[in-house]
């Protein structure tokens, strides 16, 4: 279980979350929303480690630990996972490479060559991505759609816990999107979270969080079921700052 509690965050001594609290049990999928700019991108890259991001106060805790005193590397091994917005390309280094060695790194075991072949290949097939992914440079030159689909190549080979997407839904098509959503609903069980980042409804439409929260002025101002997000799309993020403000009156 996630829980982030009075999280106060700057970068580059501006404060971007103040007093910001949230909470995902295992099993649950959450989603953040709100414009662009608001903070969104800057809780996953403090959930993943990013030193570009000052904790001023607060705490966080995954699984009842202490997550902030934990590097990069231990967030992924405790099964920590972020889809970015805007997944780098590393050209020269394949993405078979890659996650046979991140997987020994994780595990702390050997992967064979042979075997792990033959899972990447069925992962594959499983999410309709051509086999060449494998071997080509982890998202070298490849669009931004086909970024996203890699990912959850990664992301099905890793098998992390919290799962944190940050706009996965941006530069994929309506189909990619479904389908896409449907492989993450699909890998979804009982102590697997998601925290969905998104300013549109359609990858809610697949994946049904649990909750909804609206993120404004660095905090969450309102949480709700799906019906918050149909909202959000039938009249824009300042109708429910706007309510919000008058509830407080
Ligand atoms: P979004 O909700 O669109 O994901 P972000 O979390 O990316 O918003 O950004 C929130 C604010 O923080 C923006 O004003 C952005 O310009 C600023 N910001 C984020 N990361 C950095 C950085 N590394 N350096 C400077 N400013 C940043
Ligand atoms: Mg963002």
């Amino acid at each position: 279980m996630l829980k982030v509690e009075d999280l106060t965050v700057s970068v580059q001594d501006k404060i971007i979350l103040k007093d910001f609290s949230l909470e995902v049990e295992d099993g649950e999928i959450v989603a953040l929303m709100g414009p662009n700019g608001i903070g969104k991108s800057t809780i996953c890259k403090v959930l993943m480690g990013d030193p570009n991001y000052h904790i001023e106060k607060g705490k966080i805790t995954y699984n009842s630990e202490d997550l902030l005193n934990m590097d990069v590397v231990t967030r992924s091994r405790k099964g920590i996972y972020l889809v970015n917005q805007n997944p780098i390309e590393i050209p020269g280094v394949s993405n078979a490479d890659m996650l046979r060695s991140a997987l020994e790194c994780r595990t702390g075991e050997h992967v064979n060559f042979f075997e792990f072949n033959k899972e990447i290949t069925a992962i594959c097939k499983k999410l309709n991505i051509p086999a060449s992914f494998i071997h080509r440079g982890i998202n070298e030159d490849m669009s931004g759609g086909e970024k996203k689909k890699n990912e959850l190549l990664h992301l099905y080979v890793l098998k992390p816990k919290l799962i944190l997407l940050d706009e996965l839904d941006s530069g994929l098509d309506v189909d990619s999107l479904r389908e896409l959503s449907l492989s993450l609903k699909e890998y979804m069980g009982s102590d697997i979270s998601i925290l969905i980042i998104t300013h549109h409804i359609s990858i809610l439409e697949y994946l049904k969080p649990n909750r909804v929260n609206i993120l404004s002025d660095g905090k969450i101002i309102k949480s709700g079921d799906y019906s918050l997000a149909t909202l959000v799309e039938k009249n824009g993020f300042r109708s429910i700052s706007v309510s919000e403000e008058e509830d407080n009156e």
